[in-house]
């Protein structure tokens, strides 16, 4: 490889929800006796989920695999009610690890079908997202993937249909089909902002700056990762080669023969190790130079089941300091990071 440059996409990697969602599950291992059970990916990266499998969680694809009395985390991508309320049942503890940016579709999705509107769902078949968000309204909702168009949605009145998405589409998709619905049915309602997520337009903003200026992209995110992917398409779509890997090891010399400047980014699930990993591979002659398009600074707290547990417990250690009480671990949830977690879990 006779690379001479790096561009490296910021922001890039991990987003507020799965920072939440990384950290909650550490705490569940460290405060109950392992296993503790997740219901689906907690975050949709290879990687993080194998940290968690070693350090004795166990993932199950269908709530009725979780033994009576277990603890149970609900992954980040949100759950169907039906997930919830199994859960609720069988386990002795469920905490609900759900973006709140996920939550507030769920929202949408609920308050337009119990006011007798269709809903076009803009998302991905089969995505953990998808099904979650589908199961809210399942009468009243009509998934479209992106390149479907609105051929297969067949709304009872055309004055009453709301359209909502996938928080991680590409958002040329997502635009593609509002423009094409905005016309067929000018009542349409929408969320006044949209429904993609700050750290999928961010991240694709990133994508779309460095583009020009680079021979090849690479991703860093795993294969079930809906904003990963959408990374990649988005450098298509402004003529960049671009590929997903899930780590340096993915990387087929080939992609690089010729290739002066390569683009670097990482999806929202993604460890920044194995960027930095990438890097070392790669071997940049003149370095890495960042391209960053916006900072970030959201911040979404523990989940609120999680919060009032720890907040117990913190109370009980702290009460036999006396006087000399310690700060409460809640306090500094802020300053601690998923990254942080990961390297404690993986010690
Ligand atoms: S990608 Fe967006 S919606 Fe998904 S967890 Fe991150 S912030 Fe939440």
């Amino acid at each position: 490889m006779a690379v001479e440059t790096v561009l490296l996409a910021e922001p890039r990697g991990f987003c507020a929800g799965v920072e939440m969602a990384i950290k909650a599950l550490t705490w569940m291992v460290r405060v109950f006796e392992p296993p503790i059970y997740c219901y689906h990916d907690i975050v949709h990266n290879r990687w993080v989920v194998e940290a968690f499998e070693r350090a004795g969680v166990v993932f199950v694809e269908d709530i009725s695999e979780v033994p009576e009395g277990a603890a149970v985390m609900l992954s980040a991508h949100g759950s169907a009610p039906d997930v919830v309320s199994g859960a609720a049942d069988r386990a002795a503890i469920v905490v609900d690890a759900v973006c709140p940016l996920v939550t507030k579709v769920h929202h949408e999705v609920r308050r337009m079908a119990d006011k007798g509107f269709d809903i076009i769902y803009i998302g991905h078949e089969g995505h953990d997202e998808a099904i979650g968000t589908i199961a809210e309204a399942p009468d009243a909702i009509t998934l479209v993937e992106p390149e479907w168009g609105l051929d297969r949605f067949d709304p009872a009145s055309d004055g009453k249909v709301a359209l909502v998405a996938q928080t991680t589409l590409g958002v040329y998709e997502w635009e593609g089909v509002r423009d094409a619905a905005q016309t067929r049915y000018p009542d349409l309602w929408t969320a006044r902002r949209g429904d993609l997520c700050y750290a999928t337009t961010n991240r694709q903003a990133a994508v779309r700056a460095l583009s020009p200026e680079v021979d090849v992209l690479l991703v860093v995110g795993s294969e079930t990762s809906s904003n990963t992917k959408a990374l990649a398409r988005v450098a298509r779509e402004h003529g960049t080669p671009a590929y997903r890997i899930d780590s340096a090891d993915g990387i087929d010399p080939t992609w690089l023969e010729g290739a002066t400047t390569v683009g670097l980014t990482a999806g929202a699930s993604a460890p920044d190790h194995l960027v930095e990993e990438v890097i070392d591979a790669i071997g940049p002659a003149d370095g890495v130079r960042l391209v960053n398009v916006t900072d970030e600074d959201e911040y979404f707290p523990l989940p609120p089941e999680l919060r009032k547990m720890l907040s117990v417990l913190d109370d009980l250690v702290r009460a036999g300091f006396g006087a000399d009480r310690p700060a409460s671990v809640l306090d500094d949830d802020r300053a601690f990071s998923a990254t942080a977690a990961l390297q404690a879990l993986t010690r």
